[in-house]
């Protein structure tokens, strides 16, 4: 065995059958997934059901993360607990995208992961409205750290100054 730990493989050798027995299983792992601005961890946990159906074995349960999210307009950040439901089948033969038993194991890390990967939002937002980071001086125009440059922005000689200044 090279892998010090195999947290999301599950032999199923015994459940293989339609309808197979079924089996509970739990994983609770440390995960450190991460796509864009948010980033998945640093603990994933499931309860899930293992059973044969089809010739291949259906997953359900539940998973339970968090993630931490980076605002992607004023860059703050936050962590929130997520919580999913999962179903899916691995080991059909008929279905080309779906998930491959490998041999008699079931690895349900890819499994895992498109769940909780696919449910990110593409663009977090720390709340409804957040008004970002000022362009000009990165303050965040959300709390008044930004002093305000509407003076200068709203002069009709602003662009004029531009000009002459080296
Ligand atoms: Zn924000
Ligand atoms: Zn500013």
């Amino acid at each position: 065995m090279t892998r010090a730990a195999a947290p999301f493989r599950f032999p199923v050798s015994d459940l293989l059958g339609d309808p197979g027995p079924r089996r509970q299983v739990g994983i609770d792992t440390a995960v450190d997934w991460s796509v864009e601005l948010s980033r998945v961890g640093p603990r994933l946990a499931a309860d899930l059901t293992l059973e044969g159906a089809s010739g291949g074995v259906l997953v359900r349960g539940r998973v339970e993360t968090a993630v931490t999210h980076t605002c992607h307009r004023c860059l703050i950040e936050w962590t929130e607990p997520r919580i999913l439901a999962i179903t899916e089948v691995l080991g059909l033969d008929d279905d080309p995208d779906g998930y491959p038993l490998d041999g008699d194991v079931a690895d349900l890390e890819p499994v895992v992961r498109d769940l909780v990967l696919l449910d990110l939002p593409l663009a977090p937002t720390c709340r409804p409205g957040c008004l970002g980071l000022c362009a000009r001086c990165g303050g965040d125009l959300n709390t008044g750290s930004c002093p305000g440059h509407e003076e200068e922005v709203d002069s009709p000689f602003a662009s004029l100054r531009d000009l002459l200044e080296p």
